[in-house]
């Protein structure tokens, strides 16, 4: 599909119209809410999941009920194979990426001294591994068009840490160092990297949180409440929009890390 198409396909005079976007791990949670938020704005929108393809095919019918364009594919983001495969059949398809959303995350908690080899290492490919291998499957397409839009969701976990997750931690704050040296390298290409670093979120991830640990993290939380899925979309949307912030990691945490 040309971009011209891709323009048409949207005759509403919307901000993403004619941008085609990858969000992983897109069928849930906070990679749902913002596929939706970009949708909403005009991009197409490939919705990338692991396994769960009832998931993602019902983000992709509430985006076309509402008059959205977006498809689901199937990629694990932790297997450089997959990843070049997933990224292929975007091209094949529309022809360009203007924007990658790294949201794909998992969480194995356990206190340092009992982390295996295996929990320390899952952790590490599917949250920061899988994003050097998207990243570098699409940041040829981006230089050769002069445009793109690289959004990396870390964590407050990445800036302040978390008992039980120094696995989680590390790979989160690695995302954060490996944005602001992309940015570095990608600046004078039209090219901007950012990261978001949501607080304490309402999805699935911080629902499976036992009670009794939940109401003492709201109980620390400035707001005194859980953050939306959408108000960490909203951060992803705005940066997309901005052409002159790169390098940046936004706080989305109603004030919990400053
Ligand atoms: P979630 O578990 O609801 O969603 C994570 C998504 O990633 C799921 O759709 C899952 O299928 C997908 N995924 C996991 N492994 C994958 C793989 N190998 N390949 C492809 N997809 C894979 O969690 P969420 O809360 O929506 O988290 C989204 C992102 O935000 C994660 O990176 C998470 O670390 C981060 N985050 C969440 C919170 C929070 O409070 N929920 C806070 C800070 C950061």
């Amino acid at each position: 599909m040309s971009q011209a198409e891709l323009t048409l396909f949207n005759p509403i005079n919307k901000p993403l119209a004619g941008k085609v976007a990858v969000v992983t791990g897109g069928s849930r949670g906070i990679g749902a809410a913002i596929a939706k938020v970009l949708a909403k704005n005009g991009a197409y929108v490939v919705i990338n999941y692991q396994l769960r393809m009832d998931c993602a095919k019902a983000v992709v019918k509430e985006i076309e009920e509402q008059g959205g364009f977006s498809c689901a594919i199937q990629s694990d983001v932790s297997k450089p194979n997959d990843v070049k495969n997933l990224i292929e059949e975007v091209i094949k398809r529309y022809g360009q990426i203007d924007i990658l959303i790294n949201n794909a995350g998992i969480t194995r908690d356990r206190t340092f001294r009992k982390l295996s080899n295996e929990e320390w290492g899952e952790v590490i490919d599917v949250n920061l591994n899988s994003v050097f291998y998207t990243t570098s499957e699409v940041i040829n397409h981006m230089l050769e068009q002069n445009y793109g839009r690289i959004i990396n969701i870390s964590s407050i976990i990445g800036q302040a840490g978390g008992f039980g997750q120094t696995n989680y931690a590390a790979s989160k704050a690695g995302i954060i160092g490996l944005t602001k040296s992309l940015a570095l390298e990608t600046a004078k290409n039209g090219i901007t990297v950012n990261s978001v670093c949501p607080g304490f979120i309402e999805t699935e991830m911080v629902e499976e949180m036992p009670e009794n640990v939940r109401e003492n993290i709201v109980s620390k939380i400035p707001m005194k409440r859980l953050g939306k899925t959408d108000e960490i979309a909203e951060a992803v949307l705005f940066l997309i929009q901005a052409n002159y912030i790169t390098g940046q990691s936004i706080n989305v945490n109603g004030g919990l890390y400053m």
